[in-house]
Parts: C-alpha cells; structure tokens; sequence
C-alpha cells in the first residue's frame, strides 16, 4: 500500500502549479491522505481528480463534514491520524503504531516509545520556525518506508494584461 500524504496547503501559491507537482510526484500511490489545513477548496477538489482522497478535518479551515481523526489497520500497522496532535490526549497516540499529523508544518519522522509519528510538513507555507515545503510518500510493505519530497514554492501567477 502506497500513500502520498500532504498537509497545511495554506496560504498564497499557485493552486494548478502545485496540483501539477503533486501528481508527478505521487504518480502509482494508492490513495493520497490530507492531514489537515487544506486552506482552499480547490486544493481538495484537484486532489480528488487525481484519485482516491482521505482527508482530516483541520483548523484552517475546519470543515465538519470531515472526521476529526481517522483509525484503521493497514497489514500489521495500527494507524491513527489527526491534524493537530496536541488536541488530542496522549493516551490516543500511544495506541497506534503508526500516527500521523499536521498543523506544525514542520517535517517529522520520529518514533516515541513505540509509535512512528510522521508529518509531512507543510506543503506550501513554511511556518513557525520551519523554512521548508514539504511532502511524503509512504510505503507499507516489508517495512513502513517514509520519503520526504521537498516541495518548490510556487508563488500565485500575476494576471497578464
Ligand atoms: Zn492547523
């Protein structure tokens, strides 16, 4: 199972620009997971035309027609995700094996006690302390395999006259 994870698309860029990347760069994954912060509408709906979509709700905006956390089992890993891990009790991620966020927009990749949290930082707005853009993709096979894929900036196009 592969899976190209994304979060925080907030702030100003070029919406079609990043679109474009994000479908070379999560070519062949079997889903694409949204944690959170998606900023713009159009950010979802060009998701969605590039396949099948799981999203978490966020703060920015927060949508209620999306779940706040989403739980399930992928082969022998327990997965958990949420956008904002500090609103949830502690207790709630050391049941997983896998737990995935946002909302720091910063990159993690980092096992505590005996749960892999990963972030994929933000995609488009570096962010409290952060100075990059990023992305990844996972891979659940032999073992959980966690690319980081930098993201460029894409500043929003000026309108031509
Ligand atoms: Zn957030």
């Amino acid at each position: 199972m592969r899976i190209g994870l994304l979060a925080d698309t907030q702030g100003s860029f070029d919406v079609e620009a990043l679109l474009a990347y994000v479908a070379k760069e999560f070519a062949g994954v079997d889903e694409i997971w949204h944690a959170g912060d998606w900023g713009s509408a159009d950010v979802l709906d060009g998701l969605r035309r590039l396949g099948r979509l799981v999203v978490v709700n966020g703060n920015a905006p927060s949508d209620s027609r999306y779940p706040t956390t989403i739980e399930g089992t992928i082969g022998r890993w327990r997965l958990g995700m949420v956008h904002d891990l500090g609103k949830q009790r502690a207790r709630w991620a050391a049941g997983f094996d896998v737990v995935i966020h946002g909302h720091t927009h910063r990159f993690r990749d980092e096992v505590v006690g005996r749960t892999r949290f990963i972030n994929p930082g933000t995609a488009t707005r570096p962010q409290f302390g952060g100075t990059e853009r990023s992305m990844a993709r996972l891979a659940f096979e032999g073992e959980l395999r966690v690319e980081k894929i930098l993201v460029p900036k894409f500043p929003k196009r000026a309108a031509v006259s």
